[in-house]
């Protein structure tokens, strides 16, 4: 695999390394490191940038065969969303006998959900567009935040005990997430 990288050198102790949109790879480094040095340790580091830069071209790809979301269209997805979402956490609330407190459901940027101190829970619209149990995994891992603030064995337990299927579509979201997300970037509705 052809690999294009750029570099830039700053006052730090350590070469770091990202993979920009496009798939160059963004390398950080010292002054004193020399291009040769940077070149190698890019070859050090091959397996993990090939299957980056795949995967971000992939997603390229992906997000060019299905389309950028137009407003109206997040504007409809937002609706759809604030339609099935309540009722998903209706469900596995009472299911589990969670409670909780608000729900609010925006377009966000890098975040599928959250769950604050109060039990105020935050879903990502862009949830509705995914297999239901995309969504399903997203709202058990919020409210299992009522009965632990953390991401502990004991918290994953309860996940698990309320929705088997969780580690399955979790990685189906680590894998199709991002799609999603460059879909309805520089969307701000
Ligand atoms: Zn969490």
């Amino acid at each position: 695999m052809q690999v294009t990288y750029k570099i830039k050198k700053s006052f730090r102790r350590s070469i770091s390394m990202t993979i920009s949109d496009d798939g160059t790879v963004l390398v950080k480094a010292p002054h004193f490191v020399s291009e040769k040095e940077v070149q190698d340790f890019i070859v050090s580091k091959k397996s993990w940038v090939t299957k980056h830069i795949e995967k971000t071209l992939a997603t390229n790809e992906k997000v060019n065969e299905l389309g950028i979301l137009t407003k109206d269209e997040i504007k409809k997805i937002k609706k759809e969303a604030k339609k099935i979402i309540p009722e998903r956490v209706k469900y596995y609330a009472s299911l589990s006998g969670i409670t909780y407190g608000t729900i609010s459901i925006r377009l966000q940027k890098t975040c599928w959900g959250s769950c604050t101190a109060k039990g105020n829970l935050n879903f990502n619209c862009l949830l509705v567009l995914m297999p239901p149990e995309v969504l399903d995994s997203i709202v058990v891992h919020e409210l299992c935040h009522r009965r632990h603030m953390d991401h502990s064995k004991d918290f994953y337990a309860e996940i698990d005990r309320i929705f088997p299927e969780y580690k399955k579509w979790n990685k189906w979201l680590k894998d199709n997430g991002d799609v999603y997300l460059k879909r309805a970037e520089g969307k701000n509705i």
